[in-house]
This record gives C-alpha cells, structure tokens and sequence, in this order.
C-alpha cells in the first residue's frame, strides 16, 4: 500500500514540483484514499484521485490599483476552479502577502472534499491575492477590491462559481466585491456569499464556521461521554472564526484561556468571558488593531512571537492558519492531557503533529471536517437567494446544527478502525471522496 501512495505521490511531485502546501494537502488525502481505491476499483479505473488533483481550471491575472500617494500598486489575483462535479464551484478569497498558486491549490483541493461533506451541492474553488490589507485605508481596500472583481468578473456567477471570504477578506471586502460585480454586469444576483443581511447575506454566516467547529468538537468529545462544561480551552487566532468559537465555548461553559495573531498570544487564566470577547470583537473588527491591546487592557501575559500551545489545556482549536502547530506542538498539547483537537483553520497542523494525535488516539478533526460549516451556512445563503426569501437565526443556526451532526456522522461511518477508535482524518477523506467520485463517474470523462 505504501508503495502504490509513494508511487502516486511521485507523480503529482513530478507535475507541481514547486507546491509543497498542495503536495502536503494531496498526500493526506492520498494516504486514505488510496488502501480505499484498492477495495473499489471502479474508482481506480477511471482515474477519479488523478483527475481530482487536477484543477479544472487555473486563473491567474494582474491587479493593479492606485495607492493613497496616487502611486502604481500591481498585485496578482487568483481563482483556482477545482471541481465542479457536485455544483457551482464555491469557496473563499483569501488576501494576504504568502498568497501563491500552491497555497490556493491546497485550499481548494481541501474545499472539494469539504464542500461535499456539508451535503450541499457545492463543487470546489479558493482564490485571492498577495495583497496585503494590513494598514491600508478604506479607500485603498476599496480601489484594491474594485480592480480584482474587474477581471474576476468574466469568471464567476450564480451558478458558475461563487467566492465568499477567507483570511484579510470579510464584510468590507464582499461589499466592495459585490458592488463592482453588479455595476459590471448590472445585475444583482448571488455571486458571493458572506453579504451583509440587508442586501442578500444570511443571518448566522459570521458565526458558521466558530460556532460549527465547537459543534463539531461536542459531537467528538459525546462519543467519550465528555462536555465542553468546565474544560479548559485554547484557541489560537483572534479573526472571524476564533471569536465565534470563543462565543459558542462560552454558551456550553467552557473556559477560554488564549487567542493569538501574528505578533503573537495573550493568556488570560481567568477566561474570556463575554464582555472581554465584545471588546476583542471592536478591537479586532473595527479598529484593526493587535491582540496584544487586550493584555494591556486586562492585565495578563502577552507571549511575544509564540503560539499557545504550550498552554495546559483539555481542547485546542487551532483557529489561525496552515501549519501553525507542529510535531513538537503536539507533543506538548498530549503531554499536558489534552484530550481533542478540532480545527477551526485550513490544514493548521502539520502531518507529523497528527501523526502524533493519532498514535495517542486522542480525538482530533481535520478542518475540511469540523471547519464546514462556514461554507455550509454559504451554501444555505445560495439557497437563500434563489428561493429570494430569508430565514430566521433559529432556522439557520438549526441548519447549521444538523449539518455538523451528519458530517460527524459520516465521519463515524468511514473513519472508525478496528479497534473503535475514530480516525476523523480518514473518514472525512473518504466521505468526502465518494460523493464527488460518483459524480465525476456519471458525468463520464470530463
Ligand atoms: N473560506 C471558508 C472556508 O475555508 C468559507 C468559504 C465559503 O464560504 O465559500 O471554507
């Protein structure tokens, strides 16, 4: 078996030699996928893992804007468009300096599978630019915003592909995104989701992917007969996701005891409790400022350049980014009796950290799984749209509830080994790969 992963991995090597995100993203989904083509050839014979590592479509174009000193900024704008088997191609827009093709390979590779899990009919995309947000005004953003969408234009729609936010891209920017669309095209229809509620976005969207990635983390530690009630949490991040995750960990009575950026992450041993996390919200939303600000405020340690995972805690979500916990990290977290990792980030731990969760057979979900339901509440403001009707916060947040449970669920049914331990990594992969491999199988060679 390991031969025939080592042989497939050589080959998409050999193809994309300068890609080590996408690699990585392709060797965990082909380490689980391959022993599973083995039982199921019709898989294997039509080539479906070789097609899925090739994008559809790879778009690649010049943004150029003018900076508040009038001068000449040029930036690169992606779109990779992986896989449209199951639906539209759908995913986020990331901004942010390390932005390149390899790392918007690996996201939306990622989302294919994720997308598919929510049971949502949602194909696969990612895209963004190496522009960087931090420190530019409003206008720039703006004028930023307004020449991306103006070549993103041709390539995205309703039902061709619908971007939505990831990091350095929320409200502001689907707003200014949105804006130049329907000026482009003089219409207004569903082309991203993340929109603000009064013109099309859906109530519970900021929420999804913090409160989901908590949902899922209950769902994990109940087949242990365990509650999130009176555990000690860590959360890296201080975005979108994390303080949504603080939000939901309070609700089921935890106790939230970091957050982080990337100058580094506050420890407050008394929690974060509600009032703290509205202020980490102004702080981080509408001032842009910088997490250390909160243990200035507050009177707690601010841990210059490090992560905390060295932290003692009984749950970590690593909220913030690709790779940001490593094998050492994951020995400290199992060390100090942690006891589940739910990702809230893309691919956040490196291979070796989870090769160290699962050997000490804690529970630990992949992002493609326990993430989902950002995108999953996406989906639902797609159908939102065009039904032209809005639910309610209890109808959405239910939604949401529901679709955490199934992927949980499918995740149970691929992922559960021999001796009753749940590898969510691998049932993840699998269900996420069947749905869209019976796609691709129907549509024929394509
Ligand atoms: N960027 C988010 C993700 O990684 C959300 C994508 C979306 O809502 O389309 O899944």
């Amino acid at each position: 078996m390991d031969a025939l992963v080592k042989e497939f991995l050589e080959k998409v090597t050999l193809r994309n030699p300068h890609e080590p995100e996408f690699l990585q993203a392709v060797q965990e989904v082909a380490e689980t996928i391959i022993p599973y083509l083995e039982e199921n050839p019709k898989y294997k014979k039509a080539k479906i893992l070789d097609r899925m590592v090739e994008p559809e479509r790879v778009l690649m174009f010049r943004v150029p804007w003018l900076n508040d000193r009038n001068e000449v900024e040029v930036n690169r704008g992606f779109r990779v468009q992986m896989n449209s088997a199951i639906g539209p191609y759908k995913g986020g827009l990331r901004f942010h300096p390390s932005v390149n093709l390899s790392i918007l390979k690996f996201l939306a590779f990622e989302q294919v599978l994720k997308n598919s899990l929510t049971g949502l009919p949602m194909g696969g995309g990612k895209g963004g630019s190496d522009f960087d947000p931090k420190g530019k005004s409003d206008g720039e953003i703006m004028k930023f915003c307004q020449s991306f969408m103006t070549e993103l234009y041709r390539h995205v729609g309703a039902d061709i592909d619908v971007p939505a936010g990831d990091i350095g891209v929320g409200s502001r920017e689907v707003g200014f995104l949105f804006g130049q669309y329907k000026r482009i095209k003089g219409e207004f229809t569903g082309v991203l989701t993340g929109k603000g509620t009064s013109w099309g976005g859906s109530l519970i969207r900021p929420e999804a992917t913090g409160y989901g990635v908590v949902y899922f983390a209950e769902d994990m530690l109940q087949t242990r007969a365990e509650t999130l009630a009176g555990k000690t949490v860590v959360v890296s991040g201080s975005g979108n996701v994390a303080q949504y995750t603080v939000e939901r960990c309070l609700q089921a009575g935890a106790k939230v005891v970091t957050l982080s950026d990337s100058e580094g992450f506050i420890y407050d041993p008394a929690g974060i409790d509600a009032e703290k996390l509205a202020y980490v919200m102004t702080l981080k939303n509408e001032q842009r400022g910088r997490i250390r600000e909160y243990a200035e405020k507050y009177g707690c340690e601010f841990f210059a350049g490090q992560k905390p995972w060295n932290i003692k805690c009984d749950v970590a979500f690593p909220n913030a980014t690709q790779n940001e916990l490593d094998e050492e990290d994951a020995r400290t977290l199992v060390g100090n009796g942690c006891i589940c990792v739910a990702e809230g980030a893309n691919m956040p731990s490196t291979p070796e950290a989870i090769h160290v969760f699962t050997e000490a057979k804690i529970l630990y979900a992949p992002g493609k799984a326990s993430n989902a339901g950002g995108v999953a509440v996406s989906g639902l403001e797609m159908s939102q749209n065009s039904l032209r009707i809005s639910w309610n916060r209890e109808e959405v947040n239910s939604k949401l509830r529901e679709i955490m449970k199934d992927i949980h669920r499918i995740c149970v049914e691929y992922g559960t080994e021999a001796d009753g331990y749940i590898n969510y990594e691998k049932g993840a992969n699998i269900g996420g790969f069947v749905k869209v491999a019976d796609a691709m199988l129907a549509q024929g060679i394509v």
